[in-house]
């Protein structure tokens, strides 16, 4: 026991004897100067890929996969974007059951939104009335994809178009090659087409760990949707 009456194995451990203490404190500067050499090298890595990395022109990016975040990920960047004052627009091909957040927040601060008149395509089970939908919202996209003003732009679940055939990939594909060079535009959707992930600069795959929902947990609003 110590004068504080705490039992020596409670101490915190630099409370060691003054031998065992300076042997500590040459490994932590060991630790500490290797860690720093390891950073240094880490920087100069990145350093040299930031100084050859100049070119600057819009993006296509795909977020696709099964798991949860595609949408997410991809209404984060028009908020990103947003908030830096440049001008999006958001093309929506399946539209939820409910109002969703995002749009609400996002039309306020003046985002343009394009939402597929139908709402999920396994509830509407009317293929000729989606096919119409689908190519109702795509020639608007088709104007946002041409329109120098917008800087970005989300086409959230188009891959399912494509997958279901619902849009003719060639059009789509002239219309991403053909868009102003310095505008972004983001696809979300599971399976993306080859086609599209090829020709894409920014390709991301959302894997399923777990989710929620699988436990019976049902969509939760500010979350979900
Ligand atoms: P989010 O909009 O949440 O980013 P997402 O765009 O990646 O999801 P979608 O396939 O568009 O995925 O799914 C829309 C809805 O389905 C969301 O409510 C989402 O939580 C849910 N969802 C997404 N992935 C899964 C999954 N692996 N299992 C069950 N439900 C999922
Ligand atoms: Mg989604």
């Amino acid at each position: 026991m110590t004068d504080n009456n705490l039992p020596e194995s409670d101490l915190p451990k630099n409370d060691l004897p003054e031998s065992e203490s300076s042997e500590a404190s040459k490994k932590d500067k060991t630790t500490s100067d290797k860690h720093k050499a390891r950073m240094q090298k880490l920087k100069e890595k990145v350093d040299s890929r930031i100084d050859s990395a100049t070119d600057e022109r819009g993006l296509l990016i795909v977020i696709t996969g099964n798991g949860k975040g595609k949408s997410t990920s991809g209404f984060g960047t028009i908020a990103r974007a947003v908030g830096h004052g440049l001008n999006a627009a958001v093309a929506q091909f399946i539209k939820g059951t409910w109002a969703c957040g995002e749009r609400q927040l996002l039309e306020n601060a003046g985002v343009q939104f394009e939402v597929m008149g139908t709402g999920f395509t396994w509830n509407t089970q009317d293929k000729e009335k989606d096919i119409a939908a689908a190519k109702q919202v795509w020639v608007k996209c088709k104007d946002l994809l041409a329109d120098n003003n917008i800087d970005v732009v989300l086409l959230d679940e188009m891959t399912y178009m494509l997958s279901y055939k619902y849009l003719d990939l060639d059009e789509v594909v002239e219309a991403l090659n053909n868009r102003p060079k310095n505008q972004h535009v983001i696809i979300t959707g599971r399976a993306c087409h080859r086609a599209i992930i090829d020709m894409a600069d920014t390709v991301s795959e959302v894997q399923s760990i777990k989710h929620a929902f699988d436990n019976g947990i049902k969509a939760q609003k500010g979350i979900d949707w």
